[in-house]
């Protein structure tokens, strides 16, 4: 196991273990859209993005084969990520509120963006195989956060179902049955390594661009779960102060 996740990610970079994934995100890169004719595709896995003592994990489904396969980043270059920088840029957590390109500017404050598929898939459809190879990666990322990291929002059921394993082989208990995903769902899960802390995990609906057009996610509900989970992450105080939010380092908006 890699000992931190800049290594971590040089290595999710260069995986070649899905046969057909390998061959849908070169295609993409070859073949381009129009629109990024002049664009030099990523092209290959998208490794998880933020700092490496994370507070807070966002765990979404898998790169957009013209998002994170075209620019390298998550959820970077899309409107999923529109969506989803936008409101991490309204409660604090980043730097800005639109995610372009790697080197844009983007900070994050507290959050590491991840995926439990790091390869574009056709459709958005990884197989089970394939979200059950690419587990190991996830893991990792999530033991390698351990010391830090004390909530996990998960968008989606896909991400749901496939970040629940990756947990429990990461250090925490899932309890059994597994909880149920649901937008709101949230769920305390108890270490069982000594010393580890607990982690809180919520559920939220994808930033999918059909969830968001037709309103099944809204951005007060996604503001309202991420505001939930930075709160317990230790992000933001528990009580905001009178006179309006307070960004992750405590200013006044
Ligand atoms: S989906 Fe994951 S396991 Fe499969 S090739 Fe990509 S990085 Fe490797």
């Amino acid at each position: 196991m890699d000992d931190d996740l800049a290594a971590l990610d040089l290595r999710i970079s260069e995986c070649r273990a899905c046969p057909r994934l390998v061959a849908w995100r070169e295609e993409v890169a070859r073949v381009k859209r129009a629109a990024f004719a002049d664009w030099d595709y990523w092209g290959r896995p998208v490794p998880g993005f933020g700092p490496p003592d994370a507070r807070l994990a966002v765990v979404g489904l898998a790169p957009a084969a013209h998002g994170g396969n075209r620019t390298g980043r998550m959820f970077t270059g899309d409107r999923s990520g529109d969506v989803l920088y936008a409101a991490l840029h309204e409660v604090g957590l980043a730097s800005q509120p639109v995610s372009t390109h790697r080197g844009d500017g983007l900070e994050l404050y507290g959050v590491r963006v991840t995926a439990p598929v790091h390869c574009a898939p056709p459709e958005n459809r990884p197989t089970p195989l394939e979200r059950d190879t690419c587990r190991t990666w996830l893991v990792q990322e999530l033991a390698l956060l351990r010391p830090t990291v004390r909530a996990v929002v998960v968008l989606g059921a896909f991400g749901w179902q496939a970040a629940l394993p990756a947990l429990a082989a990461a250090g925490w208990t899932v309890p059994r049955p597994r909880p149920v995903f649901s937008h709101g769902a949230r769920v305390r899960l108890e270490p069982t390594v000594p010393g580890a802390a607990p982690l809180e995990v919520f559920g939220c609906f994808h930033v999918s661009q059909r969830n968001v057009f037709t309103g099944k996610l809204t951005p007060a509900m996604l503001r309202e779960v991420l505001t939930a989970a930075a709160t317990e992450a230790g992000l933001r105080p528990a009580t905001e102060p009178r006179g309006g939010p307070a960004d992750a380092q405590g200013r006044q908006a």
